[in-house]
């Protein structure tokens, strides 16, 4: 039988265990597996070459993106980092200039060295991306939606190019996961997570994944991630595939409690422009209609300075919690301009659109109407009728994501 995302989730790595017939998945927690005779094993010989829990997970992963073959990393950096092994020596790659800090920090660190040279333009400018196309561009590298404000490109437009240019279309759907958006099936060729975020979910562990679509790229993917030892240990291996059980479920309550949010954000006075996919006049709303399964639980916004004093807003939260990161059952705020996107140029933010009164929101699975009270009394908190002496300020000194 074939079956929907729920139930292989559910069913995942249950026939692992012919031993004691455990239901979840054994952890195998060993670097080493024993021969049964001079070049004869049982499938494993050591942990970073393969592991069991991690098969587990890789499996389950490449079956809910329908790709042909997953690797499982050590972190999501460790996935992005395993694809740029992927290119020759003196590759060039056209990347979404609004992609993840840590991707252009990667990026640009191997572009400085001289291994990678990368163009970062506005993937929805057809005419900027048939400029930047070179003899040696090998690969488009997408985020859809984009971090932080949540900007949509066209994947079955982007598949279209690259196939015309011959280029491999790489995407990082950490943001959506398998469950509201498959890439592979727009024509991606790799798709690329951070399994820290919304697949694993209960912000316990850092992790990455790679989906192949064909065979012969996934074999290329396993063997770059073994040659350079990028994958995931097997007790992260087995969290990830135990957070990812509940991902359907989670997602369902993230996405309504982020609705409810964008909704209560747009209609407040002190509020300007709301990024949320699902909200109709978002630009790439059509898009996002036809190309995800549902719009996610993450939420950008710009507050009015003359209204709302930016820092003793975010200090102000009692459900929303000051930190990096996304997808977790807990929900977040944060500041990108000082925090997610602080390595970026300032020149850089300024183009990409990220300004000082930008907040960002990772909607977790709390009770909506907390959630609602919690932004409308910070936003109370913060407003021209506080006094100063009645705020608590938090400074925000600038981090390294
Ligand atoms: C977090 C994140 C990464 C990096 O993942 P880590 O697990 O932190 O290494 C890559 N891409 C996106 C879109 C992310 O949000």
């Amino acid at each position: 039988m074939d079956f929907d995302p729920e139930t292989t989730l559910s069913l995942a790595g249950q026939d692992l265990d012919d031993t004691f017939n455990s239901v979840l998945p054994p952890l195998y927690q060993s670097a080493i597996f024993q021969f049964e005779d001079v070049g004869e094993t049982k499938g494993y010989d050591y942990t970073r070459s393969g592991n069991p829990t991690r098969t587990a997970l890789e499996d389950t992963l490449a079956d809910l993106d329908g790709g042909a073959g997953a690797v499982a990393c050590a972190t999501g950096m460790a996935a992005v980092s395993t694809v740029t092994s992927l290119f020759d020596a003196d590759a060039h790659l056209i990347c979404a200039h609004d992609c993840y800090g840590g991707t252009e920090r990667l990026f640009s660190h191997l572009a400085e060295r001289g291994t990678l040279a990368v163009s970062y333009e506005d993937l929805s400018d057809r005419n900027a991306l048939a400029d930047a196309v070179r003899p040696e561009t090998e690969a488009l590298w997408v985020e859809t939606p984009s971090n932080p404000l949540l900007r949509i490109v066209d994947l079955e437009a982007l598949s279209d190019f690259a196939d015309t240019h011959d280029l491999l279309l790489i995407v990082d759907n950490t943001f959506l996961s398998p469950l509201l958006q498959r890439p592979l099936d727009y024509g991606a060729d790799l798709v690329v997570y951070s399994t820290t975020k919304y697949l694993n979910g209960h912000s316990d562990v850092v992790g990455g994944a790679i989906i192949a679509r064909t065979e012969a790229l996934a074999d290329r993917v396993d063997f770059t991630a073994n040659a350079h030892g990028t994958v995931a240990a097997p007790f992260d291996s087995w969290l990830v595939l135990r957070g990812a059980k509940t991902l359907p479920v989670r997602l369902r309550q993230h996405e309504t409690n982020a609705r409810a949010i964008a909704h209560f954000l747009n209609d407040h006075p002190a509020v300007g422009r709301v990024c949320y996919p699902g909200l109709s006049g978002h630009p790439g709303h059509e898009i996002a209609r036809t190309q995800q399964n549902g719009y996610g639980g993450m939420v950008s916004f710009f507050v009015d300075p003359e209204q709302v004093d930016v820092r003793a807003f975010l200090g102000s939260t009692e459900v929303f919690a000051l930190a990096e990161s996304l997808g977790g059952v807990e929900s977040l705020i944060e500041h990108p301009a000082t925090m997610s996107h602080a390595s970026m140029a300032p020149d850089q933010r300024d183009e990409a659109g990220i300004t000082d009164n930008l907040v960002r929101l990772s909607v977790g699975i709390e009770s909506t109407d907390d959630l609602r009270r919690d932004l409308d009394q910070s936003l109370t908190a913060a407003g021209p009728e506080t006094s100063s002496t009645e705020r608590q300020h938090t400074s925000i000194p600038p981090v390294e994501a």
